[in-house]
């Protein structure tokens, strides 16, 4: 009897659907969302149904958790009566190249509840249930002759059962860290904490926020469609259990504007979504970021991936200088890359008139440049130049037209100020503007993408991540790279393009390879991170000294030459955040898989790839000692299976 109770209460929660409920299931009928009022409150609750022998039960991932806004027009949260609902199927069928799968096909089932308050004010909540994916959003229509709301709070939330424990990362206090540039996306996740811990600086958590709910399986919730239209959001504590949306601190962007949103009627805010299975799979292979949004423009050229160089990151300030950057533009060429970044601190150390000579240089090199620029403005002390050339759009169109005169195809812009709404709309205008002079744009100290490889074609990228310079500033990180670095896969990287700056192929992380930080993880770890990270650019860390064959043996640059950044399809073969990632990439016709083990202990795998079967691979090792990377040709058997031992922070990588 008591086994038994265990069992209901750990494994499988049935719960009698209430006769008010109603049940939307996805469109294999094994997710499902259920939606009913009570007292005066509308509710949902979320989960998968586990097909058994003979029967199938509903496992409950999330718990009867609240729907609703709060307004300057009215409160959407309480006194709801339920008025009409719709139904409908949409089928997706769209390109995604920027992302883990190029070619995107699915069906969602949508169902749209209208609700009206006690004082005849009416609103949408509009679901939409695919396999193993969830999203809503709220559809405000005009109000009688009220075309503009502002909405200064959400009763949205998250219930999850009492046992679950949390992947998340703190959001920071703002106006703090570095020259005041905080929040940015930038601190360290803690794994497997207990629920209701509070959180590092009492401000909640940042999307996207990773729950294991135990015996059940693993959900993820994040946001999407966000544009200039709205605030950008992210989690409270929890308060038994229960998450509830927030919106920013009144401190963000230096205590200038507002922290809700306000937009035209009839309007809709961003989509929250919850991705849900028994394993991550679903998570880490789940589209719905781009599914649920929309293209906002025609691309205004043909935009393109690529492999960048990047002096910044191991030579660091004083490489912006005319000479330094010749090198990284002759290194981006000999390994036959497509790009090359010039960091912060351009405009001073090598002016603009030597810059357009590096542009020229770039030309007859065949490499495309990235230049740097401080989004600043008025809202931090970051002191890299150049400055105010992007808040201003006068001076914005002035900059890119001058950029676009000089084949410049692509601009860095750094140091943002939050999630408030005066922020979200300018990278929207940032993008906007861009596309117009041809130029694609990545982003860093900044917030999390929210379905921008799709909305704004010439989007790259976000840093919103502890990224590669962490690796330079402070041992800890280098300490921590295992642990960090399998566990984007599943988190950050899940629901945006990361742009991290990886792959370092020096020991030390300073210029001559003799002094700052140790790299504890493996060469062949470093280059499975190319695999495991996405971006549409990555900008490696390779220095000209990694030319050298005394500093990196030759099979790992040649590695590093023909390493693509597009991926056709992504899946995740085997892993547990934090400890290790089994993850597959398909390029064209070609599958690279990368193992990488996070953990200071080794790592048994028995794995079966079905797409390597019966082929002839390369197989990248770091050898049994951990410390002799080597490159052998492999072939697997009919089903594909791989048996390997992988040291501590070591990786095996096959393509
Ligand atoms: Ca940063």
């Amino acid at each position: 009897m008591k086994r038994l109770s265990l069992f209901v209460c750990n494994l499988l929660f049935i719960i009698a659907l209430p006769t008010s409920a109603q049940r939307i299931l996805s469109p294999d009928r094994l997710t499902y969302v259920d939606v009913r009022v009570d007292d005066g409150k509308a509710l949902y609750s979320v989960g998968y149904r586990k097909v058994m022998k003979k029967d199938t039960v509903d496992v409950e991932m999330l718990e009867p958790s609240p729907l609703g806004l709060y307004s300057n027009i009215a409160d959407f949260s309480r006194h709801l009566v339920l008025k009409s609902t719709e139904a409908k199927r949409i089928h997706n069928d769209y390109r995604l190249w920027q992302s883990k799968q190029s070619h995107v096909v699915n069906d969602y089932e949508q169902r749209c509840f209208t609700f009206e308050t006690s004082r005849g004010k009416t609103f949408t909540v509009e679901f939409r249930v695919g396999n193993g994916d969830v999203a809503y959003r709220y559809l405000i229509p005009m109000q009688g002759e009220t075309a503009a709301i502002v909405v200064t709070g959400e009763a949205t939330g998250f219930t999850l059962p009492k046992f679950t424990t949390t992947f998340l990362s703190p959001q920071s206090t703002s106006m703090v860290g570095w020259k005041r540039t905080k929040p940015s996306y930038e601190e360290e996740y803690t794994p497997d904490e207990p629920l209701n811990t509070r959180s590092r600086y009492g401000q909640g958590y940042t999307f996207p926020c990773l729950f294991h709910v135990g015996e059940r399986g693993w959900l993820q919730i994040s946001e999407t469609g966000l544009d200039g239209r709205y605030c950008g959001s992210h989690l409270s504590d929890a308060v038994d259990g229960r998450y509830l949306i927030a919106f920013p601190m009144e401190g963000e962007n230096n205590g200038f504007g507002s922290t809700g949103a306000q937009f035209g009627l009839p309007g809709q805010t961003p989509w929250r979504t919850i991705t849900l299975g028994q394993t991550l799979k679903p998570i880490v292979e789940s589209t719905i970021t781009w599914d649920v949004v929309e293209q906002l423009y025609e691309p205004n050229f043909t935009y393109k991936g690529g492999r960048s160089t990047w002096s910044w990151i191991i030579w660091q300030d004083p490489s912006i200088v005319y000479d330094d950057q010749v090198k990284f533009i002759d290194l981006a060429a000999s390994l036959g890359w497509e790009y090359c970044l010039i960091d912060g601190g351009w405009e001073t150390n090598i002016g603009r008139q030597r810059m357009e000579q590096l542009f020229t240089y770039c030309r007859q090199k065949g490499i495309h440049p990235f230049v740097w620029y401080n989004s600043n403005g008025g809202w931090n002390d970051a002191p890299q130049c150049a400055k105010n050339r992007m808040y201003s759009p006068i001076v914005r169109k002035q900059e890119m037209k001058w950029l676009r005169h000089h084949g410049v195809k692509g601009i860095k812009v750094d140091f943002f100020a939050g999630d408030k709404q005066e922020t979200i709309k300018l990278y929207e205008q940032i993008l906007s503007d861009a596309n117009d002079y041809d130029i694609q744009v990545i982003f860093h100290g900044c917030t999390l993408p929210r379905g921008w490889e799709r909305m704004y074609p010439n989007y790259v990228s976000s840093e919103a991540v502890l990224a590669s310079e962490n690796l330079v500033f402070s041992q800890h990180m280098d300490d921590m790279e295992g642990f960090n670095a399998t566990l984007h896969p599943f988190c950050r990287n899940a629901v945006g393009s990361m742009e991290f700056g990886g792959t370092v192929l020096q020991r030390r992380l300073n210029r001559g390879n003799n002094g700052g930080t140790t790299r504890r993880v493996s060469d062949v770890f470093e280059l499975g991170t190319a695999i495991a990270f996405q971006s549409s650019v990555q900008n490696f860390a390779l220095t000209p000294m990694n030319l050298d064959p005394q500093v990196t043996p030759a099979f790992e640059i040649d590695f590093m030459r023909q390493v693509p950044t597009l991926w056709d399809e992504t899946r995740l073969i085997d892993g547990y955040p934090g400890k290790y990632i089994v993850l597959a990439r398909r390029n064209a016709d070609r599958w690279y898989v990368c193992a990488l083990n996070g953990q200071k202990q080794p790592l048994e795998l028995n794995l079966v790839l079905p797409m390597l079967a019966g082929q002839k691979v390369t197989w990248l090792s770091d050898g049994a000692d951990g410390k002799s990377p080597s490159a052998q040709q492999v072939t697997l058997d009919k089903k594909g299976t791989f048996r390997t031992s992988i040291p501590a922070e070591c990786a095996v990588v096959l393509y």
